[in-house]
């Protein structure tokens, strides 16, 4: 039962390219499938989200990452009567734009743009994936998606201004997105906030202690777990813990949307679009409550001492190779050279460099950059 303001697949603004119906799946379930059997979305599953595969063969990968978001924004979807569909689809290609070597990977492709005097953006990036660089479809280049799966891979997480990127005009910059592209963003944060947490105990970066004492929304679920369950194990406690987390921040953004929806006076996909502000949202407390456990993140996991090594190896190899290409364009793959007749070398350099997995890249690394002999790889603690 899709709510009055949910996106109806029948008023989809359609395909670039026209096709046929097809006769069992409408087209946002089509865009969700032809998103999972895209090369970019194989790729993910040796694209670095916080920790290379060297830690641990079961911490998140973006693939894993991003089926974890795919299931929390259908829950979120499902109760607030959006178009799961499409919000799969959204969830399933929101990363697909990601270089290698997660965040390290994109700092370090985007200083080698701004040294050429241009950027990286990985949203846009993505578009580019979707629309151009898929070769699959004898009928059209890209993927041929829907408009409302475009317009949510460009806006899900942040606004474009019609100045400063004048391509993006026809995905309605003016207009907020709909609830099924809004809501991404908040389930990306709530799928990596507790992840990360998770990922990083395991790793032994992170402490209990601290976590229970830094992350207040944590500590009091901790100790929820431990009145119920204290006899079970620090780890089963903790899991218990972050597990009660992620409801409350999955619940919280549920009902406050819902009632924000209400107060906004909400009732159709235009009145979503042409509310002032976003309305996917967290309650204040709860806000503050995600704020806080995404500092202390930044405060002990993603700028840790022990992710450090692998972080500047990453921006080493992204960096290295850029200037490579740059100063010997003749050792591009030969449908690289030629893109490089069209558009810029720079560009042509960064568009090759984001669609490689971990391992492609430092296997090209060794093999144009030996010579620059850099500092060996970390060991593992
Ligand atoms: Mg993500």
């Amino acid at each position: 039962m899709l709510a009055s303001y949910a996106v109806r697949v029948a008023d989809s603004r359609g395909r670039q390219h026209d096709e046929p119906p097809h006769p069992y799946r409408d087209a946002f379930q089509r865009d969700r499938d032809r998103v999972i059997h895209s090369r970019a979305f194989r790729r993910l599953e040796d694209k670095t989200q916080v920790f290379t595969r060297r830690y641990s063969d079961h911490f998140r990968n973006r693939l894993t990452h991003t089926i974890e978001v795919a299931q929390i924004s259908r829950t979120i979807a499902a109760q607030l009567g959006l178009n799961e569909d499409l919000v799969e689809a959204l969830a399933l290609v929101h990363d697909i734009g990601h270089p290698p070597f997660g965040h390290a990977g994109e700092k370090a492709l985007d200083a080698a743009m701004r040294a050429q005097g241009t950027y990286f953006d990985h949203n846009l990036h993505a578009l580019r994936i979707v629309s151009s660089f898929e070769q699959r479809y004898a009928a059209f280049p890209g993927m041929n998606l829907t408009f409302e799966v475009r317009e949510g891979i460009i806006k899900h997480s942040r606004d474009y201004s019609a100045a400063e990127y004048p391509e993006l005009t026809e995905y309605l910059l003016d207009e907020r997105p709909p609830l099924e592209a809004q809501l991404i963003d908040l389930a990306d944060e709530i799928a990596y906030n507790t992840a990360d947490l998770d990922d990083g105990l395991e790793a032994r970066i992170l402490k209990l202690g601290e976590i229970r004492e830094r992350v207040v929304i944590f500590g009091r679920f901790y100790r929820e777990a431990e009145e119920k369950y204290p006899k079970a194990p620090d780890k089963l406690k903790f899991n218990e813990g972050l597990k009660r987390m992620l409801n409350r921040l999955v619940g919280d953004l549920i009902e406050n949307t819902r009632a924000r929806i209400a107060k906004a006076g909400v009732k159709t996909l235009d009145d979503v679009r042409r509310n002032p502000e976003r309305l996917a949202r967290f309650s204040d407390e709860v806000e503050r409550e995600r704020a806080e456990a995404k500092q202390f993140l930044y405060d002990r996991l993603y700028f840790s001492e022990r992710l450090l090594p692998e972080k500047e190896r990453a921006e080493e190899v992204v960096s290295q190779l850029f200037a490579f290409w740059v100063a010997n364009p003749d050792k591009l793959p030969r449908s690289y050279q030629e893109d490089a007749k069209r558009e810029p070398l720079p560009r042509v350099i960064c568009d090759y460099i984001a669609g490689m997995t971990d391992t492609y890249i430092l296997a090209q690394h060794k093999k144009f950059c030996a010579a620059r002999k850099s500092p060996e790889s970390p060991r593992l603690p």
